[in-house]
């Protein structure tokens, strides 16, 4: 017997807010009542009545190898039998340390938090201890946690300092946005001239150095190049958040992608292989200004848990042969240039960007889509009429026109296949006229 969805749901909705831990699985972009997931392998997602969906969320990113990896599952199963975690130091712990910085060179040392907001908090108070400064400069559409000072973008009100920040989010006091600047994404002459204007005051940049949280935007070359020089320049640290990007674009991140060092780096996602994690890591000479070896406190009960760790190592582990990257590449390109074919022979109006295997699907007839600016403009209604009848389906897109698509090592030529020919179907509505 199928169980009832809205019935479940409205049960979630009773005993937490919108029915979810997590405001994007509420499906409320998308204007539609979310899926209830009871079990996952490869690229499948199913649901709670045994609907399968072929899934392009893959956990927000997370999971590069596909669903419930045997190899990850295994080697936890093995280690449990030891305890779970025990909140002293454990062996796995330096491997992961030690392996994650032989694939990011600029990570001499590196410290496991639980989350990517906790990496992101944590770096940048490193950064403003570091350089004695305490104005931080972000980008307008990027996404670094739900900390107070980071759900920001810039202010149209302030005409005084036309890069001041405005909240994003109730709650924020005044007094947390008074240091955080913004500017839009790729525009580095607005990042020179805020340089100018408070040119020692500014103790880091910290940017996404490929967009995944407005949609997959890559960084013009240009851009992050200008970043390094002004943050040389000014004596200002340059964060990469590479929460997404992080061993997802490459071994090395976007930052040897685009061959740009960091000082500090934040990770989280994919390094915990499905588990929950968070990372930051950079320069000796900067990370040992943390406690104990340092006066810049930072701790965690479960930092380091060794469930997560060995989770994550496993994972890491596997991904250490560059083909695995080729092939993710080929796939995306593969299904992206299905869905712009299928699209252009329906006359529908649509931009896809991609790096890697991270993808984004605007309508738009726009040619580039560069900033949070542009990401705006784009139609939402075509989007969510886009989502919902591709779920139907059996087609899970990330459910929200400002995020990003994801495949995995286990998306198979017939998931791909299947999901050109679902959006054929989808694109000979009239609502994309
Ligand atoms: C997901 C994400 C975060 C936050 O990580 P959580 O583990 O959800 O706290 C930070 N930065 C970027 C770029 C992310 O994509």
């Amino acid at each position: 017997m199928n169980i009832n969805l809205n019935n479940l749901y409205m049960q979630a909705k009773k005993i937490m807010p919108g029915g979810v831990n997590s405001p994007i699985r509420a499906f409320s972009s998308v204007q539609t009542t979310p899926s209830i997931i009871k079990k996952a392998y490869g690229p499948y997602l199913f649901d709670i009545n045994k609907n399968c969906y072929i899934d392009y969320i893959c956990t927000w990113g997370a999971i590069i190898l596909g669903h419930n990896n045997i190899q990850i599952k295994s080697q936890i199963k093995k280690f449990i039998n030891n305890g779970l975690h025990f909140g002293l130091l454990t062996e796995i712990e330096i491997k992961i340390a030690q392996l994650i910085s032989k694939c990011m060179p600029s990570i001499e040392m590196i410290r496991m938090v639980n989350s990517g907001t906790e990496a992101t908090m944590s770096a940048i108070r490193l950064a403003r201890a570091y350089t004695q400064k305490n104005k931080i400069i972000k980008f307008d559409g990027c996404y670094h946690g739900h900390s107070d000072f980071l759900l920001t973008c810039s202010s149209k009100k302030n005409i005084k300092n036309e890069f001041s920040s405005q909240s994003i989010s109730d709650g924020i006091p005044e007094s947390a946005l008074s240091e955080t600047l913004s500017c839009p994404y790729n525009d580095y002459e607005s990042v020179e001239k805020i340089f100018k204007l408070f040119s020692n005051q500014i103790a880091c940049v910290i940017v996404e150095p490929i967009a995944g949280n407005m949609g997959c935007i890559p960084s013009q070359i240009k851009f992050l190049k200008q970043l390094r020089i002004l943050c040389n320049r000014f004596n200002a640290l340059l964060i990469m958040d590479e929460v997404i990007t992080g061993f997802r674009i490459s071994l090395g991140g976007a930052q040897s992608y685009y061959k740009i060092d960091a000082d500090l780096t934040c990770l989280g996602k994919i390094i915990g292989g499905g588990l929950p994690i968070g990372a930051f890591g950079g320069k000796k000479e900067i990370m040992q200004n943390l406690t104990p070896t340092g006066s810049v406190y930072q701790a965690g009960t479960f930092s380091g848990n060794p469930i997560s760790m060995i989770a994550g190592y496993t994972c890491l582990k596997i991904l250490q042969f560059p083909e695995i990257y080729n092939e993710l590449n080929k796939k995306t390109t593969y299904l992206i240039n299905g869905l712009n074919e299928v699209a252009k022979n329906n006359n529908v109006s649509i931009l896809i960007n991609q790096c890697g295997s991270m993808f984004s699907i605007f309508f738009t007839k726009n040619k580039k889509i560069q900033s949070y600016q542009d990401v705006v403009l784009c139609s939402k209604k075509k989007f969510n009429f886009f989502f919902r009848e591709m779920q139907h389906f059996g087609i899970m897109f990330s459910p929200s026109f400002s995020e990003s698509n994801f495949v995995s090592l286990k998306h198979k030529k017939k998931d791909l296949d299947k999901t050109i020919s679902a959006a054929k179907k989808v694109f000979k509505n009239n609502v994309f006229k």
